[in-house]
C-alpha cells in the first residue's frame, strides 16, 4: 500500500514521519501523475485557501475528486478537512476551491482568536477507550452531517470535530502532531 500525502502546502512532512514510522510506504502528490502510485490520499493541515488555488494550479482538483468517487480513502487534516466538505461557512467571500467531497458544512476558524489554538482530550469511541489529545490549529468545526456522515468525534459534546462517509476521513485537529499514531492507523484501514 503506498499512502499519498498532497504536499503543496501544509504540514505535509508530519503526516508522512507518522506513515514512515508505521512502516508504510508514502508518495508525495504535487502533480496529477504522482496520484497513479497511491492507494490513499491525506490532505493536511495549512491553509485551505492556499491549498485550494494550488490544486486548481496544478490540475489536481478533477483528478482527486475523480479518485474519490472511484472509493479511494482520502483523509483531511483541519484545513485538508475544509477543502473536503461540501459547504464551506467563513470562506473567501468570492467563494473558495473546494474537493466537495462529504455531506457536511466547515465552519472555518470557528473558535474566534481567544482560542486560537488549543489542546483537548477528545472521546473517540472508534479508537477505543483511551481518549486521544487532539491539537487544534486556528480549526474549523463541522456542522449539518447529512445522514450518512457519522459523527466520529466531538468536543464538549456538541461540537463536531471529527467525521467520516464512507471512506472519507475528516478532522478538525492536527493528529500528526500529536504522539499517538491511533488516527493514522485507523486511516489505513479505511
Ligand atoms: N484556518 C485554516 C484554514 O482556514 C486551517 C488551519 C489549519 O489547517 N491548521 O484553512
Amino acid at each position: 500500500m503506498i499512502v499519498g500525502i498532497l504536499a503543496l502546502q501544509g504540514d505535509f512532512r508530519e503526516h508522512e514521519l507518522v506513515l514512515q514510522q508505521l512502516g508504510v510506504s508514502t508518495q508525495q502528490v504535487r502533480l496529477p501523475k504522482h496520484l497513479e502510485y497511491v492507494d490513499r490520499l491525506i490532505i493536511p493541515g495549512g491553509e485551505s485557501t492556499t491549498i485550494g488555488k494550488l490544486l486548481i494550479l496544478y490540475n489536481l482538483l478533477e483528478p482527486i475528486q475523480e479518485r474519490g468517487h472511484q472509493g479511494m480513502p482520502v483523509w483531511g487534516t483541519c484545513a485538508g478537512a475544509i477543502l473536503m466538505a461540501k459547504h464551506i461557512a467563513e470562506g473567501r467571500p468570492a467563494g473558495q476551491p473546494s474537493l466537495a467531497l462529504v455531506d457536511i458544512t466547515a465552519k472555518r476558524n470557528a473558535f474566534g482568536r481567544q482560542l486560537d489554538s488549543f489542546e483537548a482530550d477528545l472521546d473517540v469511541p472508534s479508537l477505543g477507550a483511551k481518549s486521544f489529545h487532539a491539537v487544534f490549529i486556528r480549526a474549523p468545526l463541522l456542522e449539518a452531517p447529512e445522514t450518512d456522515v457519522q459523527t466520529i468525534a466531538t468536543l464538549e459534546e456538541q461540537h463536531i470535530v471529527a467525521a467520516q462517509q464512507g471512506s472519507f476521513l475528516l478532522t478538525c485537529f492536527h493528529p500528526e502532531l500529536s504522539d499517538d499514531d491511533r488516527f493514522h492507523r485507523y486511516f489505513l484501514e479505511l
